[in-house]
């Protein structure tokens, strides 16, 4: 059976960076991802929707190092250049289906979104550099965690179907609590308390969908748009320029349809109610992009559980995420337990700095202990 100092569940923004922090530090650390990519909600797609270096984020687009210091420290560490959400032009409002579109002056944006360079993966991609390869597996998802007198056993399943059992002596969780919750059996059982806050906190962006029209230019930007609009006439509420900084056009919404009615409807109908609201706000180029993408992170179990549609927002601090017996094998670090900037690209940050700052103390306590 491998043996490892610590294991990471999660290969998304909180556990690279814990991996790479623990690494750095001279911890034997491995890390296992579900997915068969790196990133988890960060996700950034060329033109016929496959992770690429240069593309359109269907997750998280923007960071505000003003106010979201870790983030701004992260991106600036690993040399990552970042540029402004384009907003200089007017913004549209569409108040009622039965009257045109307002169109008005845009008032600029303070303090501005940033976005990164070739888009959000390109953090992915500079932690996993940082990280040897042969400690991040992919296709690798953790189905249930045995607590044993000198350590936690995992079991693996990998995408290939083969099983397989690691014994660590410190787990760091660092997905959403309650996608923990959803996918890892526990032996013992965690705490009913434990499996309650887990179960009821909620993933931030779960519930959501995001859709992308590609053009040939930013032709809005042309006719003095910024690309920014707002919309009580739908079927997106807020729609902005997704323009990447290497010039591929593009305008993106988010869905203001629930997770339901989008499953029900569908991804052609609603692809096609979206063109017609781009149309209708920035002129009839709109209605023929290049190509369009399309994400129902609602859709996506490594993200969403059943309880996300119903109940969504922010993540509410708790005084203590693992009770029991499990406190001592267990942190969490996914963006979800910051308690600062919980839900946020800055708040995986924090936590899987805070994580790695309780698991190294745990380690340092246990080899005195031993010596
Ligand atoms: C549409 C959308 C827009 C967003 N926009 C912004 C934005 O503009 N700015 C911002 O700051 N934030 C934004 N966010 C939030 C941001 O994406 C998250 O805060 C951040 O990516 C969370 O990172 P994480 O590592 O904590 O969790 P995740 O990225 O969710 O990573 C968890 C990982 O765990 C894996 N996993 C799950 N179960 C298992 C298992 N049993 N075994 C192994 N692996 C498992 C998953 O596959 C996943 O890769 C957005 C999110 C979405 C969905």
């Amino acid at each position: 059976m491998m043996k490892t100092g610590v294991a990471i569940l999660g290969g998304g923004l909180a556990g690279l960076n814990a991996a790479r922090l623990l690494h750095r530090a001279g911890v034997d650390v491995q890390l296992y991802e579900a997915r068969d990519r790196l990133g988890g909600r960060v996700l950034t797609v060329n033109a016929a929707g496959a992770p690429d270096m240069d593309g359109f984020d269907l997750g998280p687009s923007w960071f505000w190092p003003e106010m979201q210091p870790a983030i701004g420290a992260l991106v600036a560490e690993l040399g990552l250049p970042s540029f402004a959400q384009h907003s200089e032009g007017d913004v549209v409002f569409e108040r009622m289906s039965r009257e045109p579109p307002h169109r008005l002056p845009g008032l600029g944006q303070e303090p501005r979104s940033l976005r990164l360079v070739g888009g959000s993966a390109a953090l992915i991609r500079a932690l996993a550099a940082a990280i040897p390869a042969d400690r991040l597996h992919t296709g690798a998802r953790v189905t249930a965690l045995h607590a044993r007198e000198d350590g936690v056993e995992l079991s693996l399943r990998h995408a290939d179907g083969r099983e397989e059992s690691v014994r660590a002596g410190q787990i760091i969780a660092a997905l959403p609590p309650r996608v923990l919750e959803s996918t890892v059996r526990f032996s013992p059982d965690v705490p009913l308390e434990t499996r309650r806050l887990w179960r009821e906190t909620p993933t931030w962006m779960a519930p959501h969908a995001k859709f992308f029209a590609l053009y040939d230019c930013p032709f809005w930007r042309a006719a003095g748009f910024s690309g920014t609009a707002q919309s009580m006439v739908g079927p997106m509420p807020e729609i902005h320029d997704a323009t990447t900084a290497s010039g591929q056009a593009a305008l993106f919404g988010f869905l203001g349809v629930g997770a339901d009615e989008r499953a029900r409807i569908g991804e052609a109908a609603l692809t096609k109610a979206c063109l017609a609201q781009f149309a209708r706000i920035f002129g009839p180029e709109a209605a023929s992009p290049r190509a369009t993408l399309w994400k129902d992170w609602a859709a996506d179990p490594l993200t969403a559980t059943e309880a996300d549609p119903a109940s969504a927002g922010h993540p509410v601090p708790a005084a203590a995420w693992v009770h029991g017996p499990w406190r001592d094998w267990l942190t969490l670090a996914g963006s979800e337990v910051s308690p600062n900037e919980a839900g946020y690209l800055a708040g995986a940050v924090e936590a899987s700095e805070r994580t790695v700052a309780t698991v190294s103390r745990r380690l340092r306590d246990r080899s005195g202990a031993r010596a």
